[in-house]
């Protein structure tokens, strides 16, 4: 049970959904965007969370597109993770990281676009748009804008006040190289990450992003400069890769710091083998 009352919107376009988002803040309603609603419902229960109003974003039509053109690919906020790994041949790697994200009953409800703006820090699927550079088109109280998704989520979100994310662009180029994703937990294949990393393999070296092992997800550039350093042997670049961590390694209920650090030296180990043993 959730025990308040709290108002439903259901906007048709983004710009009538940020109004109302402006509208209800200025009347102290604290409202949030609603997608499938599995966080908001879930927190709402153990009340840890509190709104006065939430505006669902699922009867926008550029929300709900999933569709190819000219080399890129376009998928609306709307989309549940369950239809990217129906489809995920439309861009495997997203594909093949979402199909392990929570259980199925949770995929089939669950949105990419509140999967990758939500609370829960892990947002495995964000790990896919870093490595091929996708855009984000958001909008908001401020209008329209359309930017680089590291610029606003390689680590902590920072959208702007009342800004929905509508949709995700990605060039297709990189769809097609070596990849690998993997995902490790402490006993069950369902469960929270300890460590996740994707990774991709280019022409110019691995891309890689992170996720479970710090209380953001994140790729960064000192890292894969690290990994492609190929004058070192694989296990000192691993060395150095853990030594420059750019953020605290998380300590807690799952795994303790120092268990993690190991499971994330072998998972890097497992990744970059097999990423290297694959042709570009
Ligand atoms: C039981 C459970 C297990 C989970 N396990 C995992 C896991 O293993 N790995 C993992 O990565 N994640 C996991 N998650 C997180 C899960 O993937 C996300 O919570 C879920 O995808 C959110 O989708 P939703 O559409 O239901 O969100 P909602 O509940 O609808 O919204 C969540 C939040 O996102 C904000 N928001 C929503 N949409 C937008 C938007 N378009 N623009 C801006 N802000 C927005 C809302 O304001 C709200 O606060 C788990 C969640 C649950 C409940």
């Amino acid at each position: 049970m959730i025990a308040f009352d709290f108002d439903y919107y259901k906007p048709r376009t983004a710009e009538e959904a940020a109004r109302l988002f402006k509208q209800a803040d200025a009347e102290g309603k604290q409202p949030l965007y609603y997608g499938g609603g599995t966080e908001i419902i879930s927190m709402a229960r153990m009340n840890q969370l509190r709104t006065g109003a939430v505006i669902d974003f699922k009867s926008i039509p550029e929300c709900n597109v999933l569709q190819t053109k000219e080399g890129k690919l376009t998928i609306g906020a709307a989309i549940t993770l369950k239809r990217l790994e129906d489809e995920m041949e439309l861009f495997p790697l997203l594909g093949a990281t979402v199909r392990d994200v929570a259980d199925h009953s949770i995929r089939c409800k669950a949105t990419i676009g509140s999967h990758l703006c939500g609370k829960f820090y892990f947002r495995e699927g964000l790990l896919p748009f870093l490595l091929v550079d996708s855009e984000a088109v958001l909008v908001g109280p401020e209008g329209r804008r359309t930017v680089p998704i590291s610029q606003i989520l390689n680590g902590e979100p920072c959208l702007g006040k009342g800004e929905l994310l509508v949709q995700v662009i990605s060039s297709e180029r990189l769809f097609g190289m070596p990849y690998c994703t993997v995902k490790k937990t402490k006993m069950e294949r369902i469960d929270y990450p300890i460590v996740r990393i994707a990774a991709l393999r280019t022409e110019q070296g691995v891309r890689i992003a992170f996720s479970g092992v710090s209380d953001i997800p994140f790729r960064s550039r000192e890292l894969e400069n690290i990994l492609n350093n190929n004058s070192m042997p694989l296990n000192e670049r691993i060395e150095r890769v853990v030594q420059a961590w750019p953020a605290p390694i998380l300590d807690d209920l799952l795994a303790s710091a120092p268990y993690r650090t190991f499971v994330l030296k072998n998972t890097l180990s497992e990744t970059m083998t097999a990423l290297e043993r694959r042709r570009v």
